[in-house]
């Protein structure tokens, strides 16, 4: 595992830009010390009151007392919302599928990862796998 230090932003430490795919788009990472190998795809933001949670492309961002205080729990189904994100997954605010109450992509419903989350992150893949030679 690489290690970096000194890096900070926004108040927090964070890992080499050279070496996330957010910053590096063409998947060449030029400037990353240990070269493409050495990337990462997503990292995790711990921001001091911060309310909530984002997700994306580039990782997820939680409060770090959200984070601090649930250490030992074992879901922290706001990570695990954000994670959803980070692999494409979209949020269910307005619509609810047939026959499914709860699940974590439908905040608030659910408090770890569902049969349903399951079969949707099946379901996601299916359809992308095709793009990575899959
Ligand atoms: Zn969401």
């Amino acid at each position: 595992m690489d290690i970096y230090v000194g890096d900070i932003r926004e108040n927090a430490p964070q890992c080499a830009e050279p070496c996330g795919r957010f910053f590096n788009q063409s998947g060449t990472y030029p400037n990353c010390p240990g070269g493409p190998s050495h990337h990462y795809d997503m990292s995790l933001w711990l921001t001091s009151g911060f309310g909530g949670g984002a997700g994306g492309d580039w990782g997820q961002r939680i409060g770090s007392e959200y984070y601090m205080s649930n250490l030992n729990a074992d879901n922290l189904h706001i990570l695990l919302h954000e994670i959803g994100h980070s692999f494409g997954l979209d949020d269910f605010y307005d619509w609810t599928p047939t026959g499914v109450c709860c699940f974590l992509m439908k905040a608030g419903s659910a408090s770890s990862i569902t049969e349903f989350d399951a079969w949707m992150f099946r379901d996601w893949w299916r359809h992308l796998k095709s793009r990575y030679g899959r």
